[in-house]
């Protein structure tokens, strides 16, 4: 007959706690295909330390064990793996089902871990499983079966896999008479075709049906003998070498499916720890910008907009049309105005209301202050004052701005062909009424102020407030750009100039600003000053030139009265045609313009997109903002102590629980070793099922802040756009890396708890093939 297993002079022995336990003793035994041995003994006579050496489950220490007649002493940990998953079924006292899966699968997935095809293993089960009269109960969870079911399923599982060897220990422990007497039948039926071991303390139950009888007694064999002569065994069927591809994801899902709920709240858990990990670190990275505990010094720039970009050529030549284009198609670049200067001009308007009352009156003390009924008269004579000033909350001047590629500026009407024209940020029914606009600098009437009625013809929905010409630009421009403090000139095109006299030469500006302008009478002719200003020193004193204008009579009828009742103000107006205002502003194409950026948050990126095409850039926020604010840098420091101490406190708790959560699966994965998986197999089903948890808990995460967003919970949308996206995958790469440490460190424990032979690894390297 053929041998299966020999022991020769084999001990095994339990270490632990400094004593040392003999669980065998010098043991020989040789059994055969076919037999059915009853293994027999008191309690503590080792037979259960045998029947797990036999099945590989337990290490032995001295002498040797042959299977078909070759030595295992040189097996490593895989030999072992495979030694249990291809020859050895194994029948525990305690059942070793997975309790969490239903009955078929419990018989299915033992025979998929052998490397059977998912229609062959079906076939297998059910034929089995109708053989112990549990295919009713197939889609049972095994927790829910009784001690017998249980039994049965743990052996219709050991039946079904076609290995050599079974071994059951102690079957019908704890089963009443009829059960026992059914999986003792199966068990002779088994051994029709394999080598049976049934470990047993009710030796006359079994005796009907085993062949010999085995008896130990502290670890050694007393009494060996033939109950019955065993039967020819009949050929066992032959299996196909087992495939294991897919078999870790198998696994994995075997795993997550039995488990349920414990998968669900892994997957809330990396949510919830993606989600925190997301918002502590995003907190934090925000904090790193230490602008917000500044303080803005308005001095350089008055508009100390944080998303306002100053951007100028780097040799000082005036941007061009292409330049516009260039700048305004960086990302984040919502538009550009061409009058870098202008911005930091204030001007003050009321829409569709009748100024021209006011305008006429409207007076200022020395200090700038407006003074003069025209200020406090109720023009719409609703009972309310419509006070005109300009206070810090009046809008920046603009002027109709060069926008991306692609994108609209107009929703309605057309865009101004003239000073008095803008486009409003209004609804098209706006079209076509007239405010009053005061524009000045810093303060009301603190030297340069420009008052006139502008009608609007077009609307936009793009800022707020008003886009003026680009010719009244250029006008602020100029003034802006030198810091002119005395009036604001305005040059208005249409009208008649002297040409003759001063703007023949066009080069004579290169040398030349206006510097005074004054009426002597009503309807008289305008005096202007020149004064001769040398551009590299401004300040040089070098002699004035007058020059007498003649007054306009065909200027508008709002402008005349305007000069008359200006005649003491700053307001001066004059008209030249459109040649001459060109050439009196030549100098406003200046080499600065402001960007308009989406978000300050953008401000590093953008200042990089500009600086590489050749410009020079700065955010005048960040340049202005220079002062600390001692409150809120302590409140910074805080706010980052707290969140990295957060994220710690976050991963270090990720660590821990997943740990303990993925722990709570040994019983499992002790089982499926059991029964054949493989310690590589059982390492890398873990490894998936951390990684499709993780991914889909993210990806959870990834809703809920999406959610928060829509919500507009500010923390969270401020976090998305200052977070470049590289952070966010930095993010979900260290929410990853530190869930893979506490795998890592599972797996670890795996190893040593559940693959402890994988300890006994030897550096003999045997023809393994020729084992199996
Ligand atoms: P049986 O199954 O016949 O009751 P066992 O094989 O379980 O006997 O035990 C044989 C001997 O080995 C006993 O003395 C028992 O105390 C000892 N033993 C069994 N398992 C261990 C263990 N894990 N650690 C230490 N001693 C053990
Ligand atoms: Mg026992």
């Amino acid at each position: 007959m053929e041998e299966l297993l020999r022991l020769e002079n084999l001990s095994k022995f339990y270490t632990g706690n400094g004593s040392v336990v003999v669980g065998l003793d010098k043991i020989d035994l040789t059994f055969h295909r076919g037999e059915f041995v009853a293994i027999t003994g008191e309690s503590g006579s080792g037979k259960s330390t045998l029947s797990h050496v036999l099945g590989g489950i337990l290490p032995y220490e001295s002498g040797e064990l042959y299977f078909g007649g070759k030595p295992t002493s040189h097996y490593d940990s895989v030999d072992w793996e495979h030694h249990r998953r291809d020859r050895i079924s194994f029948i525990s006292q305690s059942y070793g089902i997975l309790p969490g899966a239903t009955v078929l699968t419990n018989v299915v997935s033992a025979l998929r871990i052998t490397g059977m095809e998912k229609k062959a293993a079906l076939a297998a089960a059910e034929d089995i499983l109708r053989q112990v009269s549990l295919w009713e109960l197939r889609s049972r969870r095994a927790a829910k079966l009784s001690s017998g079911q249980k039994q049965r399923l743990s052996i219709a599982r050991a039946l079904a896999k076609p290995s050599p060897i079974l071994i059951a220990d102690e079957p019908t422990g704890n089963l009443d008479p009829e059960n026992s007497r059914m999986v003792l039948e199966l068990l002779a039926q088994a051994a029709r075709e394999r080598l049976v071991l049934l470990v047993t303390h009710e030796f006359p139950e079994a005796e009907p049906y085993v062949s010999r009888h085995v008896v130990l007694q502290d670890g050694r064999v007393i009494t060996d003998a033939q109950v019955r002569a065993p039967q020819e065994p009949k050929p066992l069927e032959k299996r196909e070498t087992a495939s294991q591809k897919g078999m870790a994801a198998y696994v994995a899902r075997l795993q997550q499916k039995s488990r349920p709920i414990w998968t669900a709240l892994m997957v809330l858990f990396f949510a919830l720890t993606a989600f925190c990990v997301f918002a502590f670190m995003g907190t934090f990275i925000i904090g790193l910008d230490d602008t917000s505990t500044r303080v803005y010094d308005d001095s350089a720039f008055y508009n100390g907009s944080k998303n306002r970009i100053v951007v100028s050529t780097s040799d000082g030549s005036p941007m061009t049309e292409e330049d516009y284009r260039k700048l305004a198609n960086i990302a984040h670049v919502t538009s550009l105005d061409p009058n870098g200067y202008v911005s930091d001009l204030r001007y003050a308007y009321r829409e569709g209301k009748d100024f021209t009352y006011n305008y006429l009156n409207l007076r200022w003390d020395n200090f700038g202050n407006p003074v003069g009924e025209g200020h406090d008269r109720d023009v719409d004579g609703d009972g309310k004052y419509t006070t005109v000033s300009i206070s810090s909350n009046a809008p920046f001047l603009k002027t109709v701005p060069v926008l991306p590629e692609g994108e609209v500026f107009l929703t309605g009407g057309r865009l101004p062909e003239n000073i008095y024209e803008v486009v409003a940020v209004a609804q098209p029914d706006q079209i076509g009424r007239f405010a009053t606009v005061h524009i000045t600098d810093r303060k009301w009437g603190s030297g340069q102020v420009i008052t006139l009625v502008v009608e609007i013809v077009g609307v936009t929905e793009r800022g707020s407030g008003l886009y003026f010409h680009n010719d009244l630009g250029r006008v602020c421009q100029q003034s802006a750009r030198f810091n002119i403090k005395q009036n604001l000139y305005l040059f208005l095109p249409n009208a008649e100039l002297d040409n003759e006299t001063f703007l023949s030469n066009a080069s004579m500006l290169e040398y030349f600003w206006v510097s005074g302008l004054y009426q002597e009478e009503a309807n008289g002719p305008i005096a202007v000053d020149f004064r001769n200003i040398n551009v590299e020193d401004p300040e040089a004193e070098d002699g004035w030139l007058h020059l007498q204008l003649p007054y306009a009579p065909e200027a508008s009828e709002t402008m005349e009265k305007a000069m008359q009742a200006n005649k003491q103000s700053c307001t001066y107006v004059m008209e030249v045609s459109p040649e001459n205002f060109d050439l009196l502003t030549w100098k406003a194409d200046s080499e600065q313009v402001n960007l308009t950026i989406s978000d300050y948050a953008f401000t590093d990126r953008v200042l990089k997109d500009i600086q590489k095409e050749g410009y020079m850039a700065t955010s005048v926020y960040r340049l202005g903002s220079t002062k600390q604010l001692a409150d809120k840098v302590k409140e910074r420091s805080q706010t980052l102590k707290i969140c990295a101490m957060a994220l710690v406190a976050v991963m270090l708790l990720q660590i821990i629980l997943l740990r303990a959560m993925y722990a709570s699966q040994f019983g499992d994965y002790k089982i499926l070793s059991n029964i054949g998986l493989t310690c590589r197999l059982a390492v890398d089903s873990v490894w998936r099922q951390l990684f499709t948890q993780a991914l889909i808990g993210q990806l959870v995460g990834a809703i809920a802040i999406w959610i928060c967003a829509q919500c507009r919970i500010e923390r969270i949308l401020n976090i998305l756009i200052y977070l470049p996206i590289g952070y966010v995958v930095l993010l979900l790469a260290l929410h990853i890396a530190v869930s893979m440490v506490a795998t890592a460190w599972v797996v670890k424990n795996m190893r040593s708890q559940i693959y402890p032979l994988a300890g006994l690894e030897t550096d003999l390297d045997m023809d393994k093939e020729a084992e199996v």
